[in-house]
């Protein structure tokens, strides 16, 4: 064999999914999927004691009409009622209600161009928690989720633990390459210029997984979870005002989910550093792909955690598992920032070698 010779992704979810063989499925073949997951979790690798089971199968089932609902309609399963709901338009693929209650501003709501006014909407999150499940004590937070694309990163963390063999190469970068192409199937991007921004869907830019030994658990399995960057906003046609406040709406929502104190919208490592300029380029905390696998991963130094993260443009390629590695990121500052303040490693979340820091590093959490 040649030395470079990548190694064969092994089977998923209890040795039953080819998971490259699954970057081409269509919409009703992964609805199928999680459908005939949520019916028999523990033939995919979910504990098989009663209680656990029965908890899981709920939660899986809940989560599985959910994307449904806020996916595009599918051929055959249809769906698609929260995300084309004709109260609620122009569609979108966030889970959301009108606007009865003036939103307030979020804190430190600088911009004066173009002029404030109310959202349309509110984000209308149903509440979910992921449960590890098999035998151990673990909690991982109750978390609002309101966008197909990181309900399908829950549904995936949540069905049982990684294969025992899980590594880099053959398991979380298939994952999460996996991950990506079903979201581009139920939250379908127009790609122009090479961004998604503006066409319609805004598809998500990045996503990512987190991964480390699972806690309590007997044996020495990891634990995962998928996540998705901001997304799901529909920006077509003329930027107006409402939409615009819309579209901070919910990146505030999503900077509300992350746990660290004394964070301040707009102002994070990536916008200037720190400086606390509000009207400066860069993201918030919140908008990245990270946000749900951090906030359930990253809460103990001794976890040893790992990540990975690739830019979606992957996805729009006709052979998109060619471009696969040339997109994996490093992570962002703000994504740096977090990992220190959790005493974490950032290097094990580099694309490869040693992730470019620029800042001084933050105080740790615990
Ligand atoms: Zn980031």
């Amino acid at each position: 064999m040649p030395p470079n010779k990548p190694k064969q992704p092994i089977k998923a979810f209890n040795n039953t999914l080819d998971m490259v063989d699954a970057y081409t499925w269509n919409i009703d073949a992964i609805y199928d999927w999680i459908g005939e997951v949520a019916d028999d979790p523990a033939k995919f690798g979910a504990p098989e004691k009663g209680d656990d089971l029965e908890a899981k199968k709920a939660h899986l089932e809940k989560i599985k009409k959910q994307i449904i609902k806020l996916g595009v309609p599918a051929p055959r399963w249809k769906g698609g009622e929260e995300y084309q709901d004709a109260q609620l338009t122009p569609n979108q693929h966030i889970r959301r209600r009108l606007n009865t209650n003036n939103v307030p501003p979020p804190p430190e709501y600088t911009y004066i161009e173009p002029p404030i006014e109310k959202s349309p909407f509110e984000v209308n999150g149903s509440e979910s928690q992921k449960k590890n499940g098999n035998g151990a004590a673990v909690l991982f937070p109750s978390m609002l989720f309101w966008n197909p694309c990181d309900l399908m990163g829950l549904f995936l963390s949540t069905i049982g633990l990684a294969p025992a063999a899980a590594n880099k190469e053959q398991f979380y970068v298939p994952l999460l390459a996996m991950f990506g192409l079903w979201c581009a199937k139920i939250s379908p991007p127009v790609w122009k210029d090479g961004n998604s921004r503006n066409h319609g869907n805004y598809f998500p830019a990045v996503v990512q997984c987190t991964w480390g030994k699972a806690q309590g658990v007997p044996g020495a399995r990891d634990d995962f979870f998928l996540g998705a960057s901001y997304s799901g906003i529909s920006l077509a046609g003329p930027w107006s005002p409402t939409q615009y406040f819309w579209d901070r709406v919910v990146r505030y929502e999503r900077f509300k989910l992350v746990p660290i104190q004394s964070l301040k919208f707009d102002d994070s490592p990536a916008r200037g550093n720190g400086s606390g300029t509000a009207d400066v380029p860069g993201h918030r905390f919140g908008n990245c792909a990270e946000t749900y696998p951090f906030t359930n991963m990253m809460r103990d130094p001794s976890h040893n955690l790992q990540g990975i993260a690739i830019n979606s443009r992957y996805t729009s390629y006709p052979a998109p598992e060619k471009k696969i590695k040339d997109n994996i990121v490093d992570p962002c500052f703000n994504c740096q920032d977090w990992i220190l303040r959790c005493r974490g490693t950032v290097n094990n979340f580099a694309k490869a070698g040693t992730v470019k820091k620029l800042w001084v590093p933050p105080p740790a959490m615990f």
